[in-house]
C-alpha cells in the first residue's frame, strides 16, 4: 500500500539542478534552479535569446550548458 509515494512524485525530495549564466558568458548574473532538466534548457534558451541574442542552442552550446548544470540536493 503505497504510502509517502505521493509526496515523493511532488519532486520535493528530488535534486534540483542548477545553472548559473556567469559560468558561461563572463559578467551575466542570471542563475536559475528547477528539477527538470528539459525545463531548464528551455529556460536557458529563453534567457539567451533575451539577454545575449543567442536565438539557437546548437550541439557545441548545450554541451557546454550541460557540463555547467550543478546538481543541488
Ligand atoms: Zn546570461
Amino acid at each position: 500500500m503505497p504510502r509517502r509515494l505521493l509526496r515523493l512524485e511532488n519532486g520535493e525530495c528530488g535534486t534540483m539542478k542548477r545553472f548559473a549564466c556567469g559560468d558561461v558568458v563572463a559578467g551575466c548574473t542570471w542563475t536559475m534552479q528547477v528539477s527538470d532538466e528539459a525545463d531548464l534548457m528551455a529556460l536557458i534558451a529563453d534567457h539567451t535569446a533575451v539577454a545575449h541574442g543567442i536565438t539557437t542552442l546548437d550541439d557545441e552550446l548545450i554541451a557546454v550548458v550541460r557540463e555547467h548544470i550543478q546538481l543541488v540536493s
